[in-house]
């Protein structure tokens, strides 16, 4: 009898009766089935509203990114639980890092963007605030709140861990319980995936559902609060963009759907640079990785017509030495596709692009991948095809067959190769292999409207790429068109997606304390207490320190040129200083920044602990011979996070308005200094 996979639904796994069996994609053997129990979709979104949510909020943005750090780790110190289910998705100890590790790393990499870039709290201020009214008592900007509401995320059978993982992770630090649903195929990794999580004790309950088997009714039940992700074809794609209720709520619908991604090769590549082989080697890659069931595999390979024999030569050699088989066996460097019905799939698809196209390579009679006990597995031999008319030829830029397959594309000047490159009508990614920069800067911009990502790999960028196919946390990824139209990933907008943008006008103390973050004109607390004597806790966001004045005289100008060595004639040569914009000699920049630090510093040991940088640094206006100045300084922007010194002594941190004033009022310079300030205990 098989495994009953179970979904986990308000905090209980459900399912005990056996539904559809799911098979080994190496032998055809049962691995499990899904559960015939109808779910309650009512209850699972109100556990999401009701339980998840007031937990996640209970948290903010640093606090969730820490508990993403925790499950990072604790899923990397439980992956061979994973790898060992793994394999029989047809997935190779290399396909299965992809997925696996890289589904850790996914949450690591968050985890680390959102305490870097996040603030405490569980509100993001996209300033700066700006003044819309002339005597500074109006003003506005935008925040950046959580949408309060449920993220429900379709993925697809490719990436059963990776797919949940990389969706949950920007959600989950938005603060939006999440109800995953992935393909039926694999789910019975991601269901392992799910067990594993709840072990760990990490995360509120509510905070992760899961879902084998269809979705029910479950998007009748969203609202305008809630969103919607999915990555799959793009068939299912176009109809659940139109589901009745997600239309008339407006719920956000992300798609990641087929793409048709190209590389082409420059005509400056001969077969003797360096390049030739790692186009040849970016292509062959595709093609075999994940058994080339990855929506960002290269499906056509664009290259100039002189040079179509060599690479299909040099690409026939190497696909010819990828052992196909078993991927618990070592030598193993391709495994199967995911299922019997994917391998049905691709066989179709394949011979409609054969309408119109050569075999180049490809066993089909015969074709024997080695194991013991793999005859029923989903196994396809690489499959290389050749379009000598690319640009008559629309199935090679239509269908895609989600496996192992290419189809190299001839064609005749550089516009010709752009012209077949946006044929793909959207793509997630593309790849530039040229050695010429002036080749990058005129295919880049002509290419990048169709396309998500594109990659210009020569031989010093190969030294370090991560390759063609990979998505990376910090790039977005996501094509226009037929890609999906989505965009997910990129760093700190992915969670930004999953948050509300609501522009927010009003005086600027108002803004300032909506905000917390203070703006020019806001109230402002002035005590005898200097700021920088204050801890953490104790400082408030409007503690300002208006500072004695100092004139500027030559011998500081003749000084500070002494001391730095800046001898520049604005500064130095009084003739050519007459004739400058400025008709006279003024003092150096970076002394009227000295010279504010030298005025608003409390000299003495205390809370703040060190300057560790400027930020949107302008010299406003010049500072002469005999100006005199003075600086204000007003705690700005406060960021704790959780960070202790090697004494276990808490620290955060303190942005700091600065703004230089001459003896008529008027700004001479402006910044924001950043401090690390030590808590009370
Ligand atoms: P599908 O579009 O059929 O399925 C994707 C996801 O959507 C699965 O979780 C599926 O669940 C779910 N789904 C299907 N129909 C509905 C529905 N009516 N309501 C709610 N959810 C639904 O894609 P497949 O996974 O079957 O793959 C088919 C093709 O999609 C591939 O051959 C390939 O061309 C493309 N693909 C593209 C990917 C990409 O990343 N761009 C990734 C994977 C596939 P269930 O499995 O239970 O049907």
């Amino acid at each position: 009898m098989t495994t009953v996979l179970q979904s986990y639904i308000a905090g209980r796994w459900v399912g005990r009766e056996a539904a559809q069996t799911l098979n080994s994609a190496i032998n055809g053997q049962p691995v499990a089935s899904t559960h015939a129990e109808a779910l309650d979709f009512g209850e699972a979104v109100s556990h999401a509203r009701k339980v998840g949510l007031p937990a996640l909020l209970a948290m903010d943005f640093q606090q969730r990114a820490e508990r993403l750090k925790a499950l990072g780790k604790y899923l990397a110190q439980n992956k061979e639980k994973l790898y060992a289910i793994s394999a029989h998705t047809g997935a190779t100890r290399a396909d299965g890092w992809i997925d696996i590790e890289g589904g850790a790393g996914t949450l690591m990499a968050y985890a680390s963007m959102g305490s870097n870039e996040l603030p405490s709290g569980n509100l993001v201020h996209e300033g700066p605030a700006m003044a819309l009214g002339r005597k500074g008592g109006f003003a506005g900007t935008h925040i950046l709140v959580p949408r309060r509401g449920v993220a429900v995320h379709i993925n697809a059978f490719n990436f059963p861990v990776w797919g949940l993982l990389e969706k949950f992770a920007p959600s989950f630090l938005a603060g939006m319980p999440c109800i995953g649903k992935p393909a039926t195929a694999t789910s019975y990794l991601t269901e392992a995936l799910v067990r594993l999580i709840n072990e760990s004790g990490l995360l509120p309950e509510g905070a992760l559902q899961l879902v084998i088997g269809g979705t029910g009714d479950l998007l009748d039940r969203l609202d305008g609060s809630d969103f919607v992700t999915f990555t799959g074809s793009a068939d299912t794609a176009a109809k659940l963009r139109v589901h009745p209720n997600l239309v008339r709520q407006s719920i956000p619908f992300n798609a990641e759907a087929d793409s048709l991604n190209c590389a082409i090769l420059a005509p400056d590549v001969t077969p003797d640079d360096e390049e030739f082989d790692l186009f040849v080697k970016e292509v062959a890659r595709e093609m075999t990785t994940k058994a080339g069931q990855k929506c960002t595999a290269i499906r056509r390979a664009i290259v100039p017509r002189s040079h179509v024999d060599a690479v299909a030569t040099k690409l026939r050699e190497r696909l010819a030495r990828t052992v196909i088989g078993d991927p618990s066996r070592e030598d193993v460097r391709m495994g199967a596709l995911a299922s019997r019905a994917q391998f049905e799939d691709v066989s179709e698809r394949v011979a409609t692009l054969m309408q119109g196209a050569e075999l180049l390579y490809g066993e089909r009679d015969g074709f024997a991948p080695v194991g013991d006990g793999v005859a029923n597995g989903a196994f396809f031999s690489p499959t290389l095809l050749l379009s000598r008319k690319p640009l008559e030829h629309d199935a090679v830029h239509d269908v895609e067959a989600f496996g192992p397959v290419s189809t190299l594309m001839a064609y005749d000047g550089l516009d010709e190769a752009i012209a077949l490159a946006a044929r793909g009508r959207g793509s997630l990614v593309g790849t530039l292999v040229t050695r010429d920069p002036k080749t990058a800067a005129r295919v880049i911009p002509a290419v990048a409207a169709l396309h998500g990502r594109f990659l210009v790999l020569d031989r010093e960028a190969a030294v370090e790429s991560t390759g063609h196919g990979s998505p990376l946390p910090q790039l977005k990824h996501g094509g226009p068109g037929r890609a999906g139209g989505g965009e997910e990933l990129g760093g700190i907008r992915a969670v930004k997606h999953y948050l509300q943008r609501t522009a927010v006008q009003g005086s600027p103390t108002m803004i300032a304390a909506i905000t917390g973050e203070y703006m020019r004109g806001a109230t402002l607390n002035e005590s005898e207490l200097h700021p920088f004597r204050k801890h953490f806790e104790d400082l408030q966001i409007g503690d300002s320190l208006l500072t004695h004045r100092r004139t500027v005289g030559e011998a500081d100008i003749v000084a500070f040129g002494g001391i730095s060595g800046d001898y520049f004639y604005m500064h130095f040569d009084e003739v050519a200083a007459k004739e400058s914009p400025f008709g006279k000699r003024i003092a150096h920049g970076y002394f009227v920044l000295s010279a504010a630090a030298g005025l608003f510093v409390s000299p003495a040991p205390g809370p703040v602990l060190a300057n560790y940088g400027l930020d949107t640094l302008r010299f406003v206006k010049p500072v002469g011979i005999g100006d005199t100045i003075r600086a204000r300084l007003t705690a700005k922007r406060k960021i704790d996070r959780n960070k202790k010194d090697a004494k276990g002594v808490g620290q955060g941190v303190v942005a700091w308005d600065v703004e230089v004033t001459n003896q008529l009022d008027e700004v001479v310079a402006s910044y924001d200094i950043l401090t690390l300030v030590s808590k009370r205990s």
